[in-house]
């Protein structure tokens, strides 16, 4: 991509009203734009990490035979009556609509029993579990599990974490459905494993915490935390064995006769896994026939991840006082290709030469072919934007490269061989 074709440019000054280093450094970068307090826009740059966080996620995903699908953001009052969660939960709500002139009711055909209410989506349980009764009803069709990758609507009061706590934001939500509760914790630990997996892919170093299981269940869920003080929960852990426990729920005794000593710290809870139970099949009559011919509910699980605000925690964990530190699983580009003009020289055919030649190597490259623009502006927008390689073109480096990788200070002058070489690691 060239860069003076981009859709967005960076901006000079931090954006106002936004606290977080997340929000500031992604919005002056162009990785997104506020629409309003906690309702952010993913601008192109943006989508390029997102979309290596959510193919990631998708990967391991479906390594454990999860079956990708998509349900609808506007949900019937009546799944949420069914459940209980209407008058409690249900905080973004569409009521009459209008169409054209007219003002009608936006209702399922022929009318829903609840007058064409909606609530805007806060997690899917009710709808997965209403769905599952029409694939589900014999023990021979289980187990089962279905995600999505899509947007979620909370009422937060506290809008003020930029990506990490959005009123709209992107959920990876995970439902698994068992005939007993011994193949759902089998399960369970399956995706435990697999969301540790994603986290070590994304470079972020999490810690499995016990938690509370709230309404849902008596037994620990467990979140999966990043260590930063950005986070809004406190995690006690041990360096030594891994134990960990959010704050909310903490007993020292559960940290067993390991001698390694407790510390406490910030975090951000960027997964969150629980056991359903029978919470849902059981208000959705989800059953099904077992071995011996009689009905019993199925057993469930429900997983999430929350991409965009693993988006922001990765801008918490990986910047510095110039910018964002991608890595490079997840960077926008690989490369940042940056020319800097002379009047001596031609070097922006030679710079376009290389441009041609990484595309052609389908190495990802941001090309910084702007004109006009300082030597000095140039590297402060590559630090900003973070891609893991700068290479610079100038009269200086001749026939050669100068290369650089963001965060470190070495620089390097190298062959367009030797180039391709370092980025692939071919
Ligand atoms: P929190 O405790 O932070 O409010 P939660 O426990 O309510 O989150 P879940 O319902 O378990 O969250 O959601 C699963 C995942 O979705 C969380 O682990 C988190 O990554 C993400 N998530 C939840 N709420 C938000 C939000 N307001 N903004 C961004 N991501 C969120
Ligand atoms: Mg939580």
């Amino acid at each position: 991509m060239r860069q003076s074709q981009l859709f967005t440019k960076t901006l000079k000054n931090d954006p106002e009203g936004e606290e977080t280093k997340n929000a500031k450094l992604l919005i002056r970068g162009g990785f997104m734009s506020k629409t309003s307090a906690g309702v952010y826009t993913i601008l192109p740059l943006g989508l390029r990490v997102l979309e290596h966080i959510n193919r990631i996620i998708r990967e391991e995903m479906n390594a454990i035979d999860g079956e990708e699908l998509i349900m609808p953001a506007l949900i019937d009052r009546k799944y949420w009556e069914k459940s209980g969660r209407w008058e409690t939960d249900i905080i973004y709500r569409t009521g009459k609509q209008k169409a054209g002139k007219t003002e009608h009711n936006f209702s399922t055909e022929g009318g829903s029993a609840s007058g064409g209410e909606y609530g805007l989506g806060w997690t899917h349980e009710e709808v997965i579990t209403s769905i599952a009764r029409q694939f589900i009803q014999s023990y021979k069709d289980l187990p089962k599990a279905v995600y999505q990758i899509q947007s979620k609507f909370r009422a937060e009061v506290r809008a003020q974490g930029g990506l990490l706590r959005g009123r709209e934001f992107l959920m990876k939500d995970l439902y698994s459905f068992h005939a007993d509760v011994e193949d759902l914790n089998r399960y369970y630990e399956v995706v435990k494993q697999a969301y540790v997996k994603i986290f070590e892919r994304l470079s972020l170093p999490v810690l499995v915490a016990e938690a509370s299981g709230g309404a849902f269940t008596k037994e620990y869920t467990h979140e999966f935390q990043v260590v930063n003080p950005a986070g809004e929960d406190t995690v006690h852990y041990c360096m030594k064995c891994g134990f960990a426990q959010n704050r909310e729920i903490f007993d020292a005794k559960r940290h067993g006769d390991c001698s390694g000593k407790l510390a406490e710290a910030r975090a951000i809870e960027v997964g969150n896994i629980f056991k359903l139970g029978t919470r849902f099949s059981e208000s959705f009559e989800l059953l099904y026939t077992n071995a011996a011919g009689k009905r019993a509910p199925v057993i469930m699980g429900s997983y999430g991840i929350g991409p965009t605000r693993i988006l922001g925690t990765l801008v918490e964990v990986f910047s510095d006082e110039r910018g964002i530190l991608w890595p490079e699983a997840v960077a926008p580009y690989l490369v940042h290709l940056i020319e800097i003009t002379s009047q001596k020289e031609d070097h922006a055919s030679k710079a376009d030469a290389l441009y041609a030649t990484l595309q052609k190597q389908n190495i990802p490259v941001l090309y910084d072919d702007r004109t006009g623009i300082s030597a000095g502006e140039k590297f402060a927008d590559a630090d900003l934007l973070g891609i893991p390689y700068r290479a610079v073109v100038s009269e200086k480096t001749g026939e050669k490269i100068e290369i650089k990788k963001r965060g470190e200070r070495d620089m390097k002058l190298v062959s367009e061989k030797e180039l391709i070489q370092l980025v692939t690691g071919k």
